[in-house]
C-alpha cells in the first residue's frame, strides 16, 4: 500500500503543468528581448571576461534559476528579469551550475526572500 502511495505521490509531483510553462519561456517575446538586450550589453561571456578571456556567449544563464520560483509569477519575474541573467560560453555555463550547488544558493535565495 505504501509502495502505491509513493507511487501515486510522486507521479502527482511531475510538473507536467510547470514543465510546458518552461518551454514557454523561451518562446515568450519578453525572453526573446532579454536574448536581444544580452547580445547587444554583454556580447561576451562574464565569466571569461573577468578571467581576462574574450570569448563570445553562447548562453544566457540565470544567476537565480527560475524554475525555483514557486509560483507563475516568481518563475516569470526571474525570468524575465534581465538583472538575473549573465551571459555565458559553454564551459562557464556548467561552472555556474556547479557553483550553483555547491555554494548551497537556493537556500540561501529562500532564506533571503522571506
Ligand atoms: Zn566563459
Ligand atoms: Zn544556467
Amino acid at each position: 500500500m505504501a509502495y502505491i502511495k509513493l507511487l501515486k505521490t510522486r507521479r502527482d509531483n511531475v510538473p507536467t503543468v510547470r514543465k510546458g510553462k518552461y518551454q514557454d519561456i523561451y518562446q515568450d517575446k519578453r525572453w526573446k528581448n532579454i536574448v536581444r538586450e544580452k547580445k547587444r550589453m554583454n556580447p561576451l561571456c562574464e565569466r571569461c571576461e573577468s578571467n581576462n578571456k574574450v570569448v563570445p556567449l553562447t548562453e544566457i544563464h540565470h544567476i537565480i534559476p527560475f524554475d525555483w520560483g514557486t509560483t507563475s509569477e516568481e518563475v516569470e519575474s526571474l525570468a524575465f528579469d534581465l538583472d538575473n541573467t549573465k551571459s555565458v560560453c559553454n564551459e562557464c555555463h556548467d561552472i555556474e551550475h556547479e557553483l550553483l550547488n555547491k555554494n548551497n544558493t537556493k537556500e540561501i535565495w529562500k532564506n533571503h526572500k522571506l
